[in-house]
């Protein structure tokens, strides 16, 4: 199998490119990528066709995606506050990339497009935990681009019968997701703070809850869709219906770093919502063999991670 990552420069996009390498069945694999938040080095090692360029660029999408069986989208602009900050960025890259991505599937003979949403498009909707049938309602434009992410699948798929399956990822986190940037994750911005001996910034009270998924449960999610063709217009959160607030995750960092972490309260931050949590239903029937990691081990992985990105730039 022949499979295209956009944005597999990124963070899921790299681990996704060296979990596929790691698959008999993938014989090519291949990435576009922009560059705008992603990194070469995160495919360091890997062999895999890197095609410099935008998922905007109509005749770049094209070539790299002819001949391919399938596509994992993931290029994207990440971030509500990114969004905020400059809403058309995200609409050109999110919305309008989508389309393009789409667009050249279907003219490639209409390949599988697997796509990344995100819980945000529930926005203000209070209910608990998040069903994919509640009504959207995004409270920031990188919810809108996501929303639109989802609507177009779901409309190339009943205009063009073109295969599709979007995923809402809720907070991922794990090795490879950098720290050094002014959009960071909270797990990496708290892991990095508390090895170098900073406070960790809580926006809020920390009683704010997360559905927080390892990066290798995504993967393996990934992987078996594209091994199996699953096809579902309809979304499908991609997490299992944990709920950890923010301040529950400093017991963890602690434990997986060995230092003791300090917080630092801020006030709470625009287009942010108060809980997530998935209902795992749909994504439970659709893959009932896998299991998630563990937040634990998840944030033990991840820690290991840091060592060896900090070993390895002392020692260049
Ligand atoms: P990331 O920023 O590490 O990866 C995104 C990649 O897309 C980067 O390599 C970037 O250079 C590339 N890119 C951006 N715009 C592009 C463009 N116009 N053309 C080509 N490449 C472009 O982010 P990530 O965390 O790996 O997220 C991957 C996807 O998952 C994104 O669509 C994101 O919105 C979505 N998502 C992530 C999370 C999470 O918790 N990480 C949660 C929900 C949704």
């Amino acid at each position: 199998m022949k499979i295209v990552i956009t944005g597999g420069a990124g963070f899921i996009g790299g681990n996704l490119a060296g979990a596929l390498a790691a698959q008999p069945q993938i014989t090519q694999i291949r990435v576009i990528d922009n560059l705008s938040t992603g990194h070469k080095a995160n495919l360091a090692g890997l062999d895999v066709d890197f095609f410099e360029g935008d998922i905007q660029d109509a005749a770049l999408v094209d070539q790299v995606i002819r001949g391919a069986d399938a596509v994992v989208h993931l290029a994207a602009l990440p971030s509500v506050p990114r969004s905020l900050r400059d809403p058309l960025a995200s609409h050109h890259a999110n919305a309008t990339g989508t389309l393009q991505v789409l667009d050249s599937a279907r003219r490639a003979g209409g390949l599988h497009v697997i796509a990344a949403s995100s819980p945000s498009v529930y926005g203000a909707n209070p209910h608990l935990p998040k069903h994919e049938s509640l009504a959207p309602a995004p409270m920031s434009p990188y919810a809108v681009t996501k929303l639109a992410t989802e609507a177009y699948l779901s409309a190339y798929h009943h205009s063009f019968d073109l295969p599709v399956l979007p995923f809402r990822f809720f907070n991922v986190y794990g090795p490879g997701q950098r720290a050094d940037h002014a959009y960071a994750a909270v797990i990496p911005k708290w892991i990095s703070a508390t090895l170098a001996g900073q406070p960790v910034t809580v926006f809020g009270d920390g009683t704010q809850t997360r559905d927080f998924t390892y990066v290798g449960t995504v993967c393996r999610i990934l992987i078996d869709a594209l091994l199996h063709r699953i096809v579902e217009p309809r979304p499908v959160n991609l997490a299992f219906g944990t709920r950890t607030s923010l301040l529950d995750l400093i017991p963890e960092i602690q434990a997986a770093t060995g230092r003791p972490a300090r917080r630092e309260h801020r006030v709470p931050r625009a287009g942010d919502v108060s809980h997530s949590q998935a209902d795992s239903a749909r994504l439970r029937g659709l893959f009932p063999e896998v299991t998630p990691v563990p937040i634990r081990e998840g944030v033990d992985a991840t820690v290991d991670w840091f060592h060896s990105a900090v070993v390895k730039r002392a020692s260049n």
